[in-house]
């Protein structure tokens, strides 16, 4: 496994990527789980080379927010990264990524960054969107690989791919989950004893909405309702929004038709952590996150 520590060294790997070679990209925030390991060991199976990038990006983090302590573990990352069989982990700095006079952001707008994270986040997704369109240029993958976790992510990334022409596969995979529910997560890390185990009411909700829904529950307020009803249950939890809306624009859906997919989005506040969890629904009635 090679260390590619800044811009430049990223750069001039990539010009060397030979034609025919598919390279796959793993973007990380570090502080590893197998969450981010399932990532990297899909790119693994699917690529003659792999990257994963550790960057605790600035630009997506509020004012307010979480940035300078942020857990990382880069010794531990790059041990779990080796035995997973990654090629190349790509650490730049924040100086080296948005040196001085960095003036060029990618600036997603519209319904797909307007709601629920990005409504509770103003900026995030243009963070992550302009960190990922400099990876996509660094790294030039042909496949890269994200999480179902960060749904809303996935739907910004879609159109990012679409709207600025990367020629590349995006591979979206499924939630890790602890054994009993809780999505892995870096950020589970500050929750203290008793709020882990209050942490699992997200996953309850999501179960309890999807029981509904396949006992033919259609009215996606009622299906609100019940995220909202089951978080409330938990003192220690409180709710920021529970939605039913389109996993591709991230509008909200009036009705869960069967043969259109349907995302159930949650992001509750549990001690000092703020967790998102989601359950997607694809047309045909299988799931995709539990
Ligand atoms: P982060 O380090 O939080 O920026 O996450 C890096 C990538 O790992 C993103 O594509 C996330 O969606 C993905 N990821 C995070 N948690 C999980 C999880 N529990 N299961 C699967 N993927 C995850």
């Amino acid at each position: 496994m090679q260390m590619i520590s800044t811009v430049a060294e990223m750069l001039a790997l990539a010009q060397r990527w030979t034609t025919g070679e598919s390279v796959g990209l793993v973007p990380t925030m570090g502080y590893l789980h197998a969450g981010h390991l399932s990532l990297a060991r899909a790119a693994r199976q699917e690529c003659a080379q792999v990257v994963v990038s550790i960057f605790v990006n600035p630009t997506q983090f509020g004012p307010r927010e979480d940035l300078s302590r942020y857990p990382r573990d880069l010794p531990r990352d790059l041990g779990l990264l080796e035995q997973a069989g990654v090629d190349y982990v790509f650490t730049p700095t924040a100086d080296d990524v948005y040196p001085p006079g960095f003036a060029c952001y990618v600036d997603p707008s519209g319904p797909v960054v307007e709601r629920l994270e990005g409504a509770s986040r103003p900026g995030h997704f243009r963070g992550v969107a302009t960190v990922v369109a400099k990876l996509f240029q660094l790294a030039r993958p042909h496949s890269a690989y994200f999480g179902q976790k960060d749904a809303q992510q996935v739907a910004v990334i879609r159109r990012l791919i679409a709207d600025l022409h990367f020629v590349l596969t995006l591979r979206v995979l499924p939630t890790v989950r602890e054994p009993d529910g809780l999505a892995m997560s870096s950020r589970n890390a500050y929750l203290s004893p008793d709020e882990r185990q209050a942490a699992t009411i997200l996953y309850k909700a999501l179960r309890e909405a999807r029981r509904l829904i396949e006992r033919g529950e259609q009215n996606t307020d009622i299906l609100r309702a019940a995220l909202a009803r089951v978080i409330a249950s938990e003192p220690r939890a409180h709710l920021d929004y529970a939605d039913v809306c389109d996993p591709h624009s991230m509008l909200p859906l009036a009705r869960i038709e069967p043969e259109k997919s349907a995302l159930l989005a949650l992001a509750a506040r549990v001690g000092p952590v703020r967790l998102i969890d989601n359950f997607l629904r694809h047309p045909n009635g299988v799931w995709n996150g539990d």
